[in-house]
Order: structure tokens, then sequence, then C-alpha cells
């Protein structure tokens, strides 16, 4: 005679001990069992943010935090959207399905029109993640746009492990999000009408990843630069290149002219790229100098954290204290590369 465990034990079991950490010791059907059990799992939804409109046609919801808690469940990074006569554009779809569905929500209370389009600027988590939500309420065919690059890094490993990252960095907050990658690719200097609107794309070289897409709100003089430049946030720049992002803001700023910046990161402004570009040369140009002199790391890192460019942010920037060292140490390997 078998032991039948009855139905509540089983769900006790996979409750308590989680269903990834189960799988690995089980036969193949418990395996399949324990990953759709992890399928039905769903974090808690976001409360509410009430977006803010920033010209005629764009409006953000905006995330005060810098970086994923599990108390702010991800909210990290800004929702930007344009609603245009023909349906709403999304400019970066958040952290997760339930940052995404509540930006549903909120776009409810400003129109009644559908979203029509989605474009994700990079491919960290932040900025993609959301999209389950929109293709989720709009349909899988909803077209979701990024440079190719992005594309293919969501598709591949970067996907997986920034969604793996988002939950655990939340403490589970963002489960049930899957991993909806952009559908289609657009191309520099690409323009799209949508309504009354036009939608410029704009890319000039690696500066935060090998593929930053900025996208111009023509008619409105904004422009939504993702993680190229941050208001109060130091951004991750493992992916990125210091002399890169100042080529970038040139090129950027000569395609554009002048323009309300609207970053993933912090409030909106006219002089981000001009003071992000400050703070990143106080960084930058110390550790150059250092390589030319063939001085140590050690020494760029003094020079650096004395710097009245860098100084002048350390007090106030999200992020300043736990990245700072690691900021250094890839200024100064990019610089070394740079030299020689
Ligand atoms: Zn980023």
């Amino acid at each position: 005679m078998t032991a039948v465990k009855p139905r509540w034990a089983r769900r006790y079991f996979l409750g308590t001990v989680g269903a990834g950490a189960m799988a690995t010791a089980l036969w193949p059907e418990a395996q399949l069992l324990a990953q759709q059990a992890q399928d039905f799992v769903l974090g808690p939804s976001m409360p509410d943010l009430t977006p803010q409109q920033i010209s005629p046609h764009v409006w953000i919801i905006f995330a005060a935090d810098g970086f994923p808690t599990p108390e702010n469940r991800g909210m990290m990074s800004n929702v930007t959207f344009v609603v245009t006569s023909a349906g709403v554009v999304i400019l970066d779809s958040g952290s997760s399905l339930q940052i995404g569905q509540m930006a549903i929500r909120m776009i409810r209370r400003i129109t009644p029109k559908p979203v029509i389009a989605v474009f994700n600027s990079h491919f960290h988590g932040d900025h993609w993640l959301g999209n389950h939500a929109f293709a989720q309420a709009f349909g899988s065919s909803l077209p979701i746009y990024a440079l190719p690059p992005t594309k293919a890094l969501i598709e591949g490993f970067q996907g997986q492990t920034w969604a793996a990252l988002m939950q655990k960095w939340t403490n589970q907050s963002t489960a049930g999000t899957q991993i909806v990658p952009p559908n289609r690719t657009v191309s520099p200097g690409q323009v799209f009408t949508f309504g009354d609107v036009t939608l410029k794309m704009h890319f000039h070289g690696r500066a935060h990843t090998e593929s930053d897409l900025c996208v111009q709100v023509v008619e409105d003089q904004v422009t939504a630069v993702g993680d190229i430049a941050m208001a109060n946030r130091i951004a991750n720049i493992d992916d990125g290149s210091y002399p890169g992002t100042f080529k970038y803001y040139d090129a950027l700023r000569a395609a554009t002219g002048a323009q309300l910046w609207a970053p993933g990161h912090g409030q909106p402004g006219r002089d981000i790229l001009q003071t992000y570009a400050q703070f990143l040369k106080g960084i930058w140009e110390p550790c150059l100098q250092t390589v030319k002199d063939g001085r140590s790391e050690a020494e760029a890192k003094a020079l650096v954290l004395k710097d009245p460019r860098v100084m002048a942010r350390s007090a106030s920037m999200q992020g300043f204290d736990s990245n700072m060292g690691k900021y250094i140490s890839l200024a100064y390997l990019e610089a070394e590369k740079e030299a020689f």
C-alpha cells in the first residue's frame, strides 16, 4: 500500500521549501509540478503612483528609489508614456508585471485609448520586465521595439539573468513576471508617426550599454534618454564606456537641439547631460591622466575622490558610496585600453 499525501500537505510543502529549490532533488514529474507551481506564484500588486505630466504629450510614473528592494517591489525606474491621438506609447515598461499593471491602471485615469507600442531603451531588466503586463493586456502582437542588440540580449542569457535578479532583490515581489522580449527592431534615425506625435530614434554608440536607444518626442522637444544620463543616481557602467558616453551626448545634442531630457531614473531636466557629464569627467579625466603618467589605480582613486566634480555629488547621489570603488576601477581599466 502506498501512502498518499493529502493535498494540503503537498501545498504546504511547496509553500515552505520553495518550488525552485526543491526541483533540483526531485523526479522529472515532480520537477514539472514544481515548475508549474512557481509559474502560478504571483508577487503582490504594486501600489498606485500618480503620473506627472512633463509636456503636452508626455507623462512619467516616477520612481523615488534608485535601487530595487523588497519594500519598493522593484519600483526603481521611471515608466514614461506618450499620449497620442492614436493611442498610448510606452517608453520603458518598468521592472515587473506588477509595475506594468500599475502603469496601465494609471494610464486609464488619463485616457481610454489603448497602448499601441512599447519601446525598450536597453537590456537592463528594470526597463523591460514590465513588457509582460502590456502584452497581457493589449495582445501578444503589440509592437515592442528595441535596437537589435537589445532584443538579442533580452532573448538570451541577459533576459533570464535580469528576471531572476529582480526577483531576488525584491524578495520575490516580482514573481509571476515572464520575459517578453521586444518583437521588432528599430534603426538609428528612424521616425515613427503615432497620430499627432512624431517619435525619432537616436543611437550614437556605446554609452551605458552597447545599445542605448534614445527616443525623441519631436513635437514636445522631450527626449527619453534611458540610462545614458541620470539626475541624481550613479548609473551602472559595467556594460558601458566613459568616452563613449561623452561622444554620445555630443552627437545626441547635435541631432536634437535643446531638449527636456527624461531619464530612466530621477526627474527630467534640461541640464542632465551636462551635469552628469561633469560628474563622469571627474572620474574619467584623473584616471586617464594617472594611466598616462604610469601611476597606480590606488593613486587614481585618491585623485578622483578629491576631484571637486565628484566631491560635489558625494553626499546626495543615490548609490555613491556602494558603487564609487567599482566605478573608478572600470574607468582606470578603460583608460588603460584607451591610452595604449
Ligand atoms: Zn541600465
